[in-house]
């Protein structure tokens, strides 16, 4: 059997699912395709990690009509960013910004919900699920694409193939984007927590010679915890009995919310930096964690993809032809600024923040108070920590009701 699609989006994780919305919102059809069935615990995004989401993504989710039903999220109000045993930090509120929240914090597997019942609403999409991508083959102003469903295999023609399959992405492979890596030997152990004090809106950076700790506000009091660890220690860490665990990320964190105690079941992922050497492929394009996989730490990979699928979403929406070469040149043009500035971010910061070496703590404790004291700095850091960087797409601007 063979059909065709003017856009067929491989993925439907968190970035995949958000550009079919995104399309279906603009009255614009697709297929969308994706591997895991329905909230199988296979689907890598929909899983028990606590996400920060900036204010950018917030906005966005609610334009898409995504945010009313997600059941519970807690605003972030403040942001706290230190280096254990040096002086300074950097604070950042949302009341300074003038604003009500800087984001929030959500279970990955509560925003997996919420887009599927969004996707559920929607009147433009064709949905495959589970449905799986096995081969690609180029073709006269598109790609072949053959799909598996169950016993079934399907080729679907399209003018546009959008990569949304994550870090491994096949379909970046197969249109010949090739990869940087870099393995950061780093493993984060993730987890919830209750301190002794409500952490009451605050969302916590440390950073230390071991490596980053997060903390992220929960509803009840709790806490979510990311904890970097050598990669060596990940199997010992995960198997420490919980008073065990509860003090070493006391260690690590400090006392600033009191005891921490009640360590939930505790996760470990791989933190690894995967970028694509290009956005764009004749009539291809990848997007999220095939585009680029940052550390985790950061918070960002979400954050960013979804801008790169609203971006995408609004250049092509009314397009006759959604793969013509001059819009995806100007889809990866428009993406430069924002992708490089988050990666320089992320990179330097987890490079700088957790080199070991004592001769560069007072640099680190001069950029620390710089960013804390210097208005412009610290307006510049509220406004990219909410998600706006180079040309924002329309969906995460501001909005009055
Ligand atoms: C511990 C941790 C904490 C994080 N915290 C944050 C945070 O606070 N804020 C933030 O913004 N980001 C955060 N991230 C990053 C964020 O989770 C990812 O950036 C995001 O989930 C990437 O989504 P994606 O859809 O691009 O990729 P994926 O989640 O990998 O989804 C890819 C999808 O493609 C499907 N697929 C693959 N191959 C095929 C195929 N051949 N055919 C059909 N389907 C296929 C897969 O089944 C999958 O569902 C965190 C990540 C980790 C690991």
């Amino acid at each position: 059997m063979r059909e065709s699609t003017d856009i067929l989006i491989v993925g439907g994780g968190l970035v995949g699912a958000s550009i079919a919305i995104a399309l279906d919102a603009a009255g614009r059809g697709a297929m969308l395709v994706e591997a895991a069935a329905l909230r199988a615990p296979a689907q890598p995004s929909y899983d028990e990690r606590n996400l920060a989401l900036a204010r950018a993504t917030v906005n966005a989710l609610t334009h898409l009509g995504v945010w009313k039903h997600v059941q519970s999220a807690t605003p972030i109000t403040r942001l706290h960013v230190s280096r254990a045993g040096e002086f300074g930090a950097v604070r950042v509120s949302a009341r300074e910004a003038g604003v009500d929240a800087l984001g929030a914090t959500v279970p990955a597997r509560e925003l997996g919900n919420a887009l599927e019942l969004r996707l559920q609403e929607s009147e433009q999409l064709t949905r495959l699920i589970p449905a799986k991508l096995e081969t690609l083959q180029s073709i006269e102003n598109g790609w072949r694409a053959t799909l598996r469903i169950g016993d079934e295999v399907r080729e679907v023609d399209t003018k546009l193939l959008i990569g949304a399959d994550g870090s491994d992405s096949f379909v970046r492979a197969q249109v010949g984007i090739g990869v940087d890596e870099h393995d950061y030997a780093q493993s984060l152990i993730v987890c919830t927590v209750t301190p002794e004090r409500d952490p009451d809106g605050y969302a916590y950076e440390r950073f230390s010679d071991e490596g980053p700790v997060a903390l992220l506000p929960l509803p009840g009091k709790r806490c979510g915890l990311i904890l970097t660890v050598a990669l060596e220690q990940s199997a010992n860490i995960l198997a420490l009995s919980e008073d065990d665990f509860a003090t070493l990320a006391q260690q690590r964190f400090g006392w600033r919310l009191g005891r921490l105690s009640r360590p939930g079941k505790r996760q470990a992922y791989r933190a690894r930096r995967v970028l694509a050497q290009s956005l764009i492929a004749p009539r291809a394009v990848v997007l999220g964690n095939a585009a680029q996989t940052v550390h985790p730490i950061g918070a960002q990979g979400f954050n960013l993809g979804l801008r790169d699928a609203l971006t995408l979403a609004e250049l092509i929406a009314d397009a006759d032809d959604p793969g013509a070469p001059e819009l995806l040149r100007e889809y990866a043009a428009r993406r430069k600024a924002d992708r490089e500035g988050v990666l320089a971010f992320s990179h330097g910061l987890i490079s700088l923040a957790c080199m070991p070496q004592p001769a560069l703590a007072p640099l680190r404790t001069l950029a620390l108070l710089a960013f804390d004291s210097v208005p412009p700095l610290k307006r510049m850091l509220a406004k990219r920590g909410m998600g706006w960087r180079g040309t924002p797409p329309n969906a995460s601007l501001e909005r009055t009701p």
